[in-house]
């Protein structure tokens, strides 16, 4: 019989293959916990509601310019093209994959990229806003704790004009550094490079980071490891331009706060350890959006 302590902890159970793990009964509650706090987070914004497939259109990710930014990202779904003939020629043998062609499917990089197919051809007098949530492929290079392949992320995205994004943005990272300093976690917030607007990377990081389009909340997850849990970022027009959309007769401006589960799930677990119904009760509580981050300055 599994010791009843022990059902309750939050933890990680690695599988054979690096960066895919497995979820305890602990661990999926503290992510429900986390759901509830994030909800409560956006609840006086009148978010749109989707849910989200870990599937995508490769020629949405291609128009988007995911797949150019991040190569060495993106998972692709192959699928057997060949004939039955040759399917019996191959089945059974190590080489049984070699007919597999790229689909028109794609694995899902982050959970905001169908919403902003959806606006395509729209002329926003308002801002759009959605509440997304999806499990995520990023093929790592490399695994270390919190650096996942599949993994499940959360996002607040809006669409709108350059000074409606940008001034959300601004309040977006406030609302999640707050939202993550009153668990009692130690956020640093900090300008990221993000190669997506890099043709030229070199130059073109430098020019990101003059602009200051995406910011990380990092947060230790492990002893001495500091990953980002939470990103907040402006596309600018980018994805206004791409699926021709428009904000005041102006080309739409986008905006995202993005938060990574399994990485807050980690911090939150470094932090305060792996019985989350033995956390401080002011952390609990904010944890699952009962009470405001704001109500306890
Ligand atoms: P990004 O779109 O890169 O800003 O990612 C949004 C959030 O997803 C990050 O802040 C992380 O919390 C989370 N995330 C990104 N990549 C991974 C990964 N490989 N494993 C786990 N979480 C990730
Ligand atoms: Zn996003």
């Amino acid at each position: 019989m599994t010791d009843l302590r022990t059902a309750e902890a939050a933890t990680l159970l690695p599988t054979d293959t690096p960066g895919v793990v497995l979820y305890s009964g602990g661990f999926e509650r503290l992510i429900a916990d986390l759901r509830l706090g994030i909800e409560a987070l956006g609840a006086d914004e009148p978010f749109e509601r989707l849910a989200i497939p870990p599937v995508i259109s490769r020629a949405l990710v291609e128009r988007a310019g995911y797949a150019k930014a991040f190569p060495h990202l993106l998972g692709t779904v192959h699928s057997f093209t060949g004939t039955p003939a040759e399917w019996r020629e191959l089945s059974g043998t190590p080489d049984w994959h070699r007919e597999q062609r790229i689909g028109d499917l794609v694995l899902l990089p982050a959970a905001c990229y169908p919403v902003y197919a959806t606006l395509e051809g729209r002329e926003l007098t308002g801002p759009a806003r959605f509440a997304v949530s999806a499990h995520c492929f990023r093929q790592e290079g490399s695994a270390e704790p919190g650096r996942l392949r599949s993994f499940r992320m959360s996002e607040y995205v809006t669409a709108g004009t350059q000074a409606h994004c940008e001034d959300w943005r601004a309040a977006w990272l406030a609302r999640v550094a707050e939202w993550l300093g009153a668990m009692d976690l130690k956020v640093s917030v900090e300008v990221a490079d993000d190669p997506f607007f890099g043709r030229a990377r070199k130059v073109f990081q430098a020019a990101q980071r003059a602009q200051e389009l995406k910011y990380e909340l990092r947060v230790e997850v492990a002893d001495g490891l500091v990953q980002a849990i939470a990103s907040a970022n402006c596309h600018k027009d980018t994805f206004g331009t791409v699926f021709e959309f428009t904000a005041d007769g102006e080309p739409g401006h986008t905006a995202c706060a993005a938060f990574g589960l399994e990485r807050i799930a980690l911090a939150l677990i470094h932090a305060h350890g792996p019985y989350p119904a033995d956390w401080p009760q002011p952390v609990r509580e904010v944890l699952t959006g009962a009470v405001a981050a704001g109500a306890l300055r």
